[in-house]
């Protein structure tokens, strides 16, 4: 390893990508962010522009993956990761996450390069094991809306396993549930943007279903500590990483509402097809392993994400 660490973060403009690099930046790598900016965004790394130690490729990892020097890690974020993006993007999304994931595992490998895949809680499917150990095998309709995102991230872990086997690669995998905090996408239709952008509009928050369903939110902070943990630890088999503490859709309403300490109107809306009806990851292996579990409320957390769309809507 060279003495200050390269690290190529593909989906590095995304929401998560783009908080891995500030901390990987704070932590002393040398960032490459690469991203075709279809659903990430120039303003999350604007404030990381001109730094000597950051470089920003403006790139579809689908089409092409090289870099000139040595590279210490790759972490591959890239991918529409939000369902109403996956279905305005399907073939997209399945070339992210099987021909961007051979690009970069292929990249990882010529450089030697530990490589971290932002696998998700969505190759579980629509679960009928709750919570959802690593050990459950999912269950997923492959011909559904939601099968172009399921399906490439299952296929993205075939693949990195693949090549731990086949070329010895050092390759992590991180299952990662549902994340939310500043820099979502305010229209990314996500339930916590969505939820959030209505409420301070004064609009009613557009509840999918009855709202009996369940998620479980982990705030960004929390996951990029885990995703940091499994980089550097010895995993290779691959590890859940969100928040325990399972909501329905009408209890995170009630959140929101304590949080503003006002009453929200709320109108329904039919729940989308294959919507999965519970969430909850199973975290005791990364409990166990690396010592970690997410120190953030719902209630925190919601506060810093209203602060930072506030923020938006005044800027
Ligand atoms: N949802 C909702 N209202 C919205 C957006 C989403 O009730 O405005 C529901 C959605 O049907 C799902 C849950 O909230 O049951 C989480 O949806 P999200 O799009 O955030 O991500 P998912 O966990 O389904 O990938």
């Amino acid at each position: 390893m060279t003495a200050k660490p390269r690290t190529l973060v593909t989906g590095g403009a995304g929401f998560l990508g783009s908080h891995l690099c500030d901390r990987l930046l704070a932590e002393g790598h040398e960032v490459v962010c690469a991203d075709n900016l279809i659903t990430g965004s120039a303003d999350n790394i604007a404030h990381l522009l001109g730094r000597p130690d950051f470089r920003f490729l403006h790139q579809d990892v689908t089409e092409y993956l090289y870099l000139e020097g040595p590279l210490d890690y790759l972490l591959h974020f890239a991918s529409p990761a939000s369902p109403v993006d996956y279905l305005r993007l399907p073939i997209q999304t399945l070339k992210v996450g099987s021909i961007g994931t051979h690009k970069a595992l292929g990249l990882a490998k010529a450089k030697g390069a530990r490589f971290l895949l932002a696998s998700t809680s969505e190759v579980y499917g629509d679960p009928q094991v709750h919570p959802q150990p690593e050990a459950y095998w999912g269950h997923v309709n492959p011909v559904g809306p939601r099968g172009v995102y399921d399906e490439a991230k299952r296929f993205a872990e075939a693949l990195s396993m693949a090549y731990h086997r086949a070329h010895g690669v050092a390759t992590r995998i991180v299952r990662i549930f549902n994340t939310y905090g500043p820099r979502m996408r305010p229209h990314d239709g996500r339930v916590v943007s969505n939820f959030c952008i209505q409420a301070l509009a004064g609009t009613p928050l557009t509840v999918y279903g009855d709202g009996s369903q369940t998620r479980s939110f982990c705030y960004v902070a929390d996951t990029v500590e885990g995703i940091l943990r499994v980089l550097l630890s010895d995993e290779v088999d691959p590890v859940n990483i969100g928040n325990p503490t399972e909501f329905t859709i009408a209890g995170l309403v009630a959140t929101l509402e304590k949080v503003l300490g006002r009453a929200l109107p709320v109108t329904y809306a039919p729940l989308p097809q294959d919507d999965p009806r519970v969430r909850q990851p199973d975290i005791a292996r990364a409990q166990t392993l690396l010592g970690w579990r997410p120190q953030v409320d719902l209630e925190t957390g919601l506060r810093e994400t209203l602060a930072y769309f506030q923020g938006r809507a005044a800027g």
